[in-house]
């Protein structure tokens, strides 16, 4: 409305800011901006800003490629670590088409449609996500694998010589609005992980992208190089994303059910069953590179196979112990290389499918599923993840109801992305092979 828009320009005059930038992400999930001088905020915040979008991964229809970027005024942040009087502050934007219609590609976009799809049903999807990541050493100017310390779960200084670091990226994520929970250092040599509180899945899916190139920013500054990669060394933990799932009905949780076994609801159990029923197909979404599937192996708190439970660990979705409001499903296999809005839309399609349709999910796995042998998870109905980026692909091209709600101009840039990386990934000689079979041969 206007007068929105008459007080964030009083806003940003307030706040001295001298450049904004208008951010959006990729098909990746990789944020993109362009900076423009104060003085255009109020025909930013009006028109909105042309920009030329051909080149941007997943956006490409040379025939549709001038585009605009309109902030959503909501977004507002500064950027804390532009020290000095001219303040940078930045939106995240939609991005449209120079005849008004929102893009089809924009991932922003494509969470939202299922966001208003839920809300006809009465639904808030929430979601709360844990990223994990490391800090590795930089090496004339280049990040390496090497750690930063050998701290473990839970450890404190002077083991975790990253405390410090840790804590200048939470102070920044403060600034910017973020309310933290938790901070931690985690398993693995010179991984962490940072809490933030859950919320609506459009508002935490910019958050995850916020979150992370403030990391990595003040990370840089430190001299460190953040990692979000998903396994960046063989043999140690890789890093989740965690997501956890709720939704909200006339500001209840619908998920809690105080009279039902295990105190949840029919809802929660159909969402689960929407969940597993479709979760191949939101691999490729959740774990989008082919790094991401050397995560997905036994022995390293990752998910591998399609089960869930109210008490275990190893199982993909599980039911942490807080109930009431705070009762929700912990889905973890998403990692943090993935596009946050993909993810969620991917993740929401497919737990409303539940709900319509009463998918009941199969018994809960209580047991460690990790101890059963091959024989034992058929005989208990228990499916695998796909191993690969080239099987998720596969699975996502055959499941109608994920590819219909995120739509064909993202399907099928994401079917070119991953039919392209996997090819090069496939023709490749890796070293593994060199050591393997040079001499041998
Ligand atoms: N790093 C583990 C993963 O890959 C999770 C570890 C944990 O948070 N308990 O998902
Ligand atoms: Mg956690
Ligand atoms: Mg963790
Ligand atoms: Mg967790």
């Amino acid at each position: 409305s206007a007068d929105a828009v008459a007080a964030m320009l009083e806003r940003i005059k307030a706040d001295n800011v001298k450049f904004i930038r208008l951010q959006f992400s990729d098909l990746t999930g990789h944020p993109k901006n362009v900076a423009i001088p104060h003085i255009q905020a109020e025909k930013a915040l009006t028109d909105g800003i042309g920009f030329d979008g051909s080149s941007i991964e997943g956006f490409a229809r040379i025939e549709e490629s001038d585009m605009v970027l309109k902030p959503d005024i909501s977004t507002y942040t500064l950027l804390p670590w532009r020290k000095g009087d001219a303040k940078v502050a930045r939106f995240i934007c939609d991005v449209y088409l120079p005849n008004g219609k929102p893009l089809e590609g924009d991932p922003r976009f494509a969470l939202k449609k299922v966001v208003a799809e839920a809300a006809s049903m009465g639904y808030t999807f929430n979601t709360g996500p844990e990223l994990e990541f490391f800090l590795f050493k930089m090496c004339d100017g280049k990040p390496t694998t090497q750690y930063q310390d050998v701290g473990g779960y839970f450890d404190l200084a002077p083991t975790d010589l990253a405390e410090d670091v840790r804590r200048d990226i939470v102070l920044a994520l403060i600034e910017m609005g973020f309310e933290i929970e938790a901070s931690h250092h985690e398993v693995a040599e010179s991984q962490h992980e940072i809490d933030f509180k859950y919320g609506s899945a459009l508002q935490t899916a910019d958050n995850v992208v916020t979150f992370k190139f403030a990391t990595k920013t003040i990370a840089l500054l430190n001299g460190l190089h953040a990692s979000f990669m998903a396994k960046p060394v063989y043999g140690i933990n890789g890093s989740g994303m965690h997501t956890n799932c709720s939704l909200f009905k006339d500001g209840k949780n619908a998920f809690y059910d105080p009279d039902a076994p295990l105190q949840l609801s029919e809802t929660a159990l159909f969402f689960i069953g929407g969940v597993l029923k479709h979760i191949r197909a939101i691999t490729r979404v959740a774990n989008p590179t082919i790094n991401s599937y050397k995560r997905l192996v036994p022995g390293y708190e990752a998910p591998v196979y399609i089960s869930w439970s109210a008490s275990n660990r190893t199982a993909l979705c599980r039911v942490p112990a807080p109930r009431g409001n705070s009762t929700r499903v912990e889905i973890r296999s998403p990692d943090p290389t993935c596009n946050p809005y993909l993810t969620f839309a991917a993740v929401l399609a497919a737990g409303l499918d539940g709900v319509k349709n009463r998918i009941t999910p199969p018994p809960s796995a209580d047991r460690n599923i990790f101890k059963l042998n091959a024989a034992e998870r058929k005989a208990a109905g228990i499916d695998t993840l796909p191993g690969s980026l080239y099987e998720s692909n596969a699975a996502l091209m055959e499941d109608e109801l994920i590819c219909n709600a995120l739509g064909p101009h993202i399907i099928e840039n994401l079917n070119t992305i991953a039919e392209m990386e996997w090819d090069a990934f496939r023709t490749m000689v890796h070293p593994w092979e060199l050591d393997q079979y040079l001499s041998k041969y």
